[in-house]
């Protein structure tokens, strides 16, 4: 099989000593295993800003999906309310959570081009007090636009509601100080940002807000409460934990610190998603957020005025030179998406845009 690199947002493409790491079988109650647990949460907590006081971090087996069911299911219990702020749909799909799991919740809609208002939160929260809690998605990779967690945090710290953070896509990759936003409960997986292999999620949780949540989990598995009484003991996961990830993952962190950190990481993904940006401008192909919203981790693009192709030619045009690109997902527009996270450098972005040049002139 011929190989290819990841333009998509994760699974992405990792390094060789990151898929090196999964070549042990590791065993799971051996004591240096589970200090690798226990590490890797440390270090969680470290990129997060959070005190280890104040904050603890959980593992959980799945994707990123999971780590979200794990805390919606977990931590509204039946006589709360979530509000839902969605301007995409990985903010439509924790509506799906909550009716799977008969969270009460109320939706806020956003066009997916616009971002999340802070103002708009405020309102819904005042003219309906029974909200308990609010829910929102930083890096909404379905369009590629980042929102603006912190205005928002402000308004539910100020209401005194519960906030809830889908940060998968950006966690590792821009720097979020929890802490200090005062976020309650913010997720995010291994095969995103800190560049590992899919197989598990990670919470980053207000200890105090996690205590409270005691009991009110609908799932025996996704029991966010149990899952860290467990863990938290001496590192060992409730049920089989996805040893080859961890491995992966506790070598990942240590190449995100070798990279100079979160803020050398974000301005690797910035300046080649500028790079891909403007450089696609000059062929005609437009991006779909416009720039003061868009975050530096995916873009959304329109097909250029007049073209005669389809995404699955220009899918295998792309595989077959040596890169895996994106469908679209936004619904009211034809586009599809170009993903920079991962192990992409400038020399990648310069040959993917010379690849559509090529392409375009073809078609
Ligand atoms: C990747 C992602 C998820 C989780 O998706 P999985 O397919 O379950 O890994 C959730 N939210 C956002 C914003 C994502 O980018």
């Amino acid at each position: 099989m011929k190989k290819y690199k990841l333009l998509t947002p994760g699974p992405l493409t990792t390094t060789d000593t990151v898929k090196r790491e999964m070549l042990f079988d590791h065993c799971t109650w051996d004591d240096d295993y589970k200090k690798i647990t226990q590490e890797i949460r440390e270090q969680l907590l470290e990129l997060a800003h959070a005190d280890s006081d104040i904050y603890t971090a959980v593992l959980m087996q799945g994707s990123g999906t999971f780590g979200m069911e794990s805390v919606i299911s977990s931590v509204v219990g039946a006589a709360e309310k979530l509000l839902i702020a969605a301007n995409g749909a990985y903010g439509e799909r924790i509506e799906e959570i909550a009716e799977h799991n008969q969270v009460p919740y109320i939706i806020y809609h956003e066009h997916y081009n616009q971002i999340i208002s802070a103002e708009r939160i405020k309102k819904l929260l005042e003219e309906d007090p029974s909200i308990t809690h609010v829910s929102m998605v930083h890096s909404e990779t379905t369009s590629g636009i980042l929102n603006d967690i912190e205005e928002v945090a402000e308004v539910v710290k100020t209401a005194g509601k519960t906030f809830i953070v889908d940060a998968m896509s950006s966690f590792g990759g821009i720097d979020i100080d929890v802490q200090s936003l005062g976020i309650d409960f913010i997720v995010s997986s291994a095969n995103k940002c800190i560049q590992g292999v899919p197989g598990f999620s990670f919470v980053i949780c207000r200890k105090d807000k996690l205590v409270e949540s005691q009991g009110k989990a609908r799932s025996l598995s996704l029991d966010l409460y149990d899952q860290w009484r467990v863990m938290d003991i001496d590192g060992k996961w409730r049920f089989t934990s996805p040893t080859h990830t961890v491995l992966a993952f506790s070598q990942a962190l240590k190449e995100l610190k070798e990279e100079g950190g979160i803020s050398a990481r974000e301005k690797r993904y910035r300046r080649n998603n500028i790079l891909l940006i403007d450089n696609m401008l000059k062929l005609g192909i437009r991006p779909y957020i416009s720039s003061e919203y868009q975050g530096p981790v995916i873009t959304t693009f329109f097909y250029p005025d007049n073209c005669n192709f389809s995404f699955e030619e220009m899918y295998l045009f792309m595989k077959d030179r040596g890169y895996a690109i994106y469908p679209g997902k936004v619904t009211e527009a034809d586009t599809f998406r170009i993903g920079n996270i991962g192990e992409i450098y400038e020399e990648d972005i310069r040959r993917v845009v010379r690849l559509f040049k090529e392409f375009l002139t073809l078609h």
